[in-house]
């Protein structure tokens, strides 16, 4: 571990307590270093997290290692929340992410926005930060400003990096002490608390774990799971735009890599398979792509530079109900970083 000193990395994911945190540390004249782990489950407006700290002179920094966060999410040491948000292993993970950073830079230690009993999960008690510490191997070189005042003091507060009585002791969920602050500093645009984990999402959460079955897992596969409606012809997985911009994301992103379908000379929806379709597969596929874009009476089939025009046939609701890959449920409440 290298030398404590006055530059730091904050664990930054746009929302209010850790945008505190960057405007905190920046306050008490400490370089500044906003970090954003980003996941595939984890989707945040990028342009959006750089502007809201372009006002102070900072970058943003991003780092992403998927292969590894899929890993945490498959086998979390300490288990799920009530999806399949790990979000002890979580934790663990950004800050394992974070230490290489500032480590990279030559940083001396972490901050987060953190609040004492904020989270259920991972910021229930101070035995749970702890615990999170110890397994990044970040032992008293994580700072809360938030909370720094009401938990043990950090090797920062010992050496004397940084002054304990210019931060506070901010716990439990109520958000007054946090709004208040943030009108101090003139912070009037942030992003919701716990937004943006898909992980926290019970019918994401089914279609992640259906995915995770596999040994390998495809990457396109992984990158469609937060796009569309998901049906499987035999076992073969077809993405349904719902909407416009879905429809294009999936021109845009996909149309030149995998078999793809779309309303031909008509609006409508878009579709693509993830493995080449038979025959039959294909024609469900068309059926399927007809029912959710009325105006379209036939559908273009393109893969590979080739392209064919198929008829659709008529297909049911009951058919359709019964290709989806998951069904709907309710999303619950998750963690932020
Ligand atoms: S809610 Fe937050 S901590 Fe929990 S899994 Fe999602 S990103 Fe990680």
């Amino acid at each position: 571990m290298g030398e404590l000193n006055k530059k730091c990395v904050v664990l930054y994911s746009g929302g209010l307590d850790s945008l505190l945190a960057v405007y905190i540390m920046k306050s008490l004249n400490f370089s500044v270093y906003p970090l954003f782990v980003k996941t595939p489950f984890y989707k945040k407006d990028e342009d959006r997290l750089k502007s809201q700290i372009e006002n102070l002179s900072l970058k943003l920094y991003i780092t992403e290692n998927s292969g590894d966060y899929i890993e945490v999410v498959k086998n979390p040491e300490f288990g799920y929340g009530k999806n399949l948000n790990p979000c002890i292993d979580c934790k663990i993970f950004f800050f394992k992410q974070a230490k290489l950073f500032m480590e990279k830079i030559g940083a001396g230690f972490i901050v987060t926005g953190e609040v004492l009993g904020q989270r259920p999960m991972s910021q229930r008690s101070y035995s749970v930060l702890r615990a999170i510490e110890k397994r990044a191997n970040l032992i008293d070189l994580i700072l809360r400003p938030l909370s720094a005042k009401c938990l043990p003091q950090t090797q920062m507060e010992k050496e004397g990096i940084i002054d304990r009585e210019k931060l506070f002791c901010i716990t439990g969920r109520s958000r007054k002490e946090q709004f208040k602050l943030a009108k101090e500093f003139g912070i009037d645009s942030f992003e919701s608390p716990a937004g943006g984990c898909l992980l926290t999402d019970a019918a994401f959460s089914k279609r992640v774990k259906e995915l995770l079955k596999n040994e390998q897992i495809d990457k396109y596969e992984l990158e469609l799971l937060t796009i569309g409606r998901h049906f499987k012809i035999n076992k073969k997985r077809f993405v349904v735009s719902r909407n416009r911009e879905e429809t294009l994301l999936l021109f845009d992103s996909f149309k030149d890599k995998l078999p793809f379908l779309r309303c031909y000379k008509a609006a409508g929806a878009a579709g693509v398979f993830v493995e080449t379709p038979e025959k039959e597969e294909l024609s469900t596929a068309a059926a399927i792509l007809k029912r959710y874009s009325k105006k379209a009476n036939e559908i273009e089939y393109i893969y590979k530079n080739s392209s064919v025009i198929i008829k659709p046939e008529e297909i049911s609701q009951n058919m359709i109900d019964s290709l989806k890959a998951v069904q709907k449920t309710q999303k619950t409440e998750g963690e932020k970083i």
